[in-house]
């Protein structure tokens, strides 16, 4: 049967009437593509998987939770939707309340955010506010501003995101057939994300349709990383725009997804997450977004420090697209070469006269 998207594949884990009618863009089903080269490349014996978030319908895993979160605001009678977002949420955001119908505001920090999802947010018909101030502060004022006007907030402080977030771990476990992984790595942001996935896999696992629970490896960029240094950080800095985030709305239980799973939440410099950014597109074919990237350098740096040993199941979340920012793609060196319209020209330019025979 055709994929029906998360509310309608997994209704009976989700905290929604049977009567409301899902609003969705069949987000969900995404692949878990197997490592051919960087697993090999570190030397581990244990098999490496990649989840592909960024093959959701907004190229994000957000998806996930605003199709519940927006679903349940229609159920409620909403009539507008707002958030604070580093992009991902906005884009997000926007196109589900475009499909439900619904106003959609948004405030960002200014000038912080990639190009592709500001450019989702408003083709959506989004009215987007950018502050002088960081996602932390953002956050903030929409908290505020739902407090007192007639409009749903939809971060994930809004229970409902985490409930649609943590459809992508039953995914996994089906993906490997009935069973969790031994290890599960992802950045860190807000800490939405990884306290989502811990609350899948414990439900799984308390239905008795896992018999193990993974270690949750979680990774936040080095100057933004208060979880990891027990502090919140005014003035978060890293490449990583989805992960650049201060004073994480869901720290404790982060803190909890950790200790429970008897895993870590450590830093990945700017330096690795590039490098691993880059090592992905270019040996895996898989192009993510620079904070995907971060849970691909946890993975480096952790096989580096001889962290995984035999032959274990290791699942790094992509979590968003690579074409949202092209602007820290672009920012390698690499070149488009020019020559004449002429066949020996473009010969020349392309260095084929190697592979002549
Ligand atoms: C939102 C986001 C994150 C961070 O997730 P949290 O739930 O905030 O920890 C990481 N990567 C991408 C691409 C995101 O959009």
């Amino acid at each position: 049967m055709a994929w029906r998207g998360i509310i309608e594949e997994f209704r009976e884990f989700l905290p929604l009437s049977k009567r409301v009618k899902p609003v969705t863009l069949l987000e969900g089903n995404t692949p878990l593509i197997p490592s051919r080269a960087l697993g090999r490349q570190l030397g581990l014996s244990a098999k490496v998987y990649f989840k592909f978030e960024g093959l959701n319908p907004t190229a994000s895993f957000k998806d996930r939770g605003m199709t519940v979160a927006v679903t349940q605001a229609v159920g409620e009678g909403a009539r507008a939707v707002i958030c604070a977002s580093t992009g991902n949420t906005a884009a997000s955001a926007a196109a589900y309340a475009a499909r439900a119908g619904l106003d959609c505001i948004i405030v960002l920090p200014r000038g912080a955010f990639a190009k592709g999802k500001l450019v989702q947010a408003l083709m959506h018909g989004a009215r987007v506010v950018a502050i002088d101030g960081n996602f932390d502060a953002a956050l903030s004022i929409v908290r505020e501003i739902a407090t007192t006007y007639p409009i749903t907030l939809v971060n994930s402080v809004n229970p409902y995101r985490l409930e649609g977030q943590k459809t992508a771990a039953f995914e996994i476990c089906a993906q490997l057939g009935g069973r969790a992984p031994d290890y599960l790595l992802l950045p860190v942001g807000n800490a939405g994300n990884i306290t989502a996935y811990w609350m899948g896999f414990t439900e799984y696992y308390q239905r008795g349709l896992i018999s193990e629970r993974p270690r949750m490896l979680g990774f936040q960029a080095s100057g933004a990383a208060p979880i990891v240094r027990g502090r919140p950080i005014a003035h978060p800095k890293t490449i990583a725009s989805a992960i650049r985030i201060g004073n994480p709305a869901s720290w404790d239980k982060a803190i909890r997804a950790r200790d429970e799973s008897g895993g870590m939440i450590t830093t990945v410099t700017d330096r690795q997450i590039l490098r691993a950014y880059r090592l992905l597109a270019r040996y895996e074919g898989i192009f993510a977004e620079p904070a995907s990237a971060a849970s691909v350098a946890g993975l480096m740096k952790l096989a580096h420090e001889g962290y995984f040993t035999g032959r274990k199941i290791i699942v790094c979340v992509l979590t968003g697209h690579g074409l949202k920012d092209p602007d820290t793609a672009l920012s390698g060196g690499q070149r488009v070469i020019t020559a004449r319209a002429d066949v020996d020209a473009v010969i020349k330019a392309a260095r084929l006269r190697r592979w002549r025979s």
